[in-house]
């Protein structure tokens, strides 16, 4: 039988480099692309020696060719970390619109359903808690995280718009902060910055008083969550994260703990736009998919920290 062929974009990033791995392993012919912007060839590399693997180093803001038939595409592609936007902003709007229509065009040709990766930021600093999929958002357009949140949300609107007039098969995803091994210890989100501070020596730096909320979805849960909405035949964008809430002050006491480190935590300034609260409501995830997470935040801390203690060369 022929494989099914799925063209990942972003494939050596955090996310994309699981997705890649978990539909090797699902029997597909897997062809990832990137131009490594953020990302490392290192997530992959382990994939270079199998035939069901091919590399495609491509900027997905240009025109998008694969060659041969394709089924799925999933669109990972995009500076994901609030470090990385905020230099690169104009390559985050492209890749977010530009990009996207990239690859809608290319789902269009292949006749290939695509998944896009949204997120969380769609709802901007939300005046409603927990977020639904129905919330329209909070977002300043011209705020510094506006070419990341408005990139986003663009994309949302392209993917729905090639499904109403061009009848392309789409699912979007409102992912919500993920954690787990291959993230960047220097991507500057609380829980790299937290362990690489445990684990060289340095005091942990919360922002403002660490009273904002955040909730952290272990990577594992996540690529079911998108796997499942892949297979459904659901086209509005789904919530997929883990609804546990922990205040970021909270969240250091934690690293701290597990750690053992004797390092104590500072307080510095709030960022600009810097969301206070953020939790997933997942009712139709768990209705339409049967998904919710499964991994604890103990346990997902446990396999990260031993991750980041190997890339700091602490194991
Ligand atoms: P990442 O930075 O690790 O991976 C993104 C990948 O995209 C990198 O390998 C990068 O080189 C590649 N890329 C960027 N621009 C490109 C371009 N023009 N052409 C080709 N490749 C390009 O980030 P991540 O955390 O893995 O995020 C992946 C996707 O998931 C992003 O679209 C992000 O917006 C979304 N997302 C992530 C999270 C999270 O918690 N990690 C939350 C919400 C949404």
């Amino acid at each position: 039988m022929t494989k099914k062929r799925v063209l990942i974009t972003g494939a050596a990033g955090f996310l994309g480099s699981h997705l890649c791995d978990r539909f090797i392993k699902e029997g597909f012919h897997v062809i990832g692309m990137d131009n490594l912007l953020t990302g490392n060839i290192k997530n992959i590399e382990h994939l270079f020696p199998l035939k069901e693997f091919e590399y495609f180093h491509h900027d997905v803001t240009k025109f998008v060719h694969v060659p041969g038939e394709l089924d799925y595409i999933l669109h990972f592609a995009s500076p994901a970390s609030p470090i990385d936007y905020l230099k690169m902003p104009i390559q985050t709007l492209k890749v977010g619109s530009l990009g996207t229509h990239n690859l809608l065009g290319l789902a269009k040709e292949k006749n290939a359903r695509i998944l896009v990766a949204s997120t969380s930021e769609v709802y901007g600093d939300p005046n409603v808690h927990p977020q639904p999929e129905e919330y329209w958002g909070n977002v300043n357009p011209v705020g510094p995280r506006g070419v990341y949140d408005e990139a986003k949300r663009f994309m949302e609107s392209i993917t729905m718009a090639y499904h109403n007039f061009h009848g392309v098969d789409t699912r979007i995803i409102r992912i919500f902060n993920t954690y787990g091994p291959r993230m960047r210890l220097d991507d500057g989100r609380a829980l790299p910055a937290f362990m690489s501070q445990a684990l060289t020596g340095q005091d942990l730096t919360v922002f403002g008083d660490g009273s904002q909320t955040r909730s952290f979805c272990y990577v594992a849960d996540l690529v079911e969550g998108i796997f499942r909405l892949l297979m459904s035949d659901y086209h509005m964008p789904v919530n997929i994260g883990n609804p546990a809430e922990i205040t970021l002050l909270e969240f250091a006491e934690e690293i701290i703990k597990l750690t053992g480190t004797k390092q104590k935590i500072v307080f510095q300034p709030l960022p600009k736009d810097d969301p206070k609260q953020r939790k997933p409501d997942i009712t139709k995830a768990k209705a339409l998919l049967g998904w919710e997470p499964k991994v604890d935040r103990a346990e997902g801390l446990k396999i990260t920290y031993e991750y980041f203690k190997q890339a700091l060369g602490k194991a």
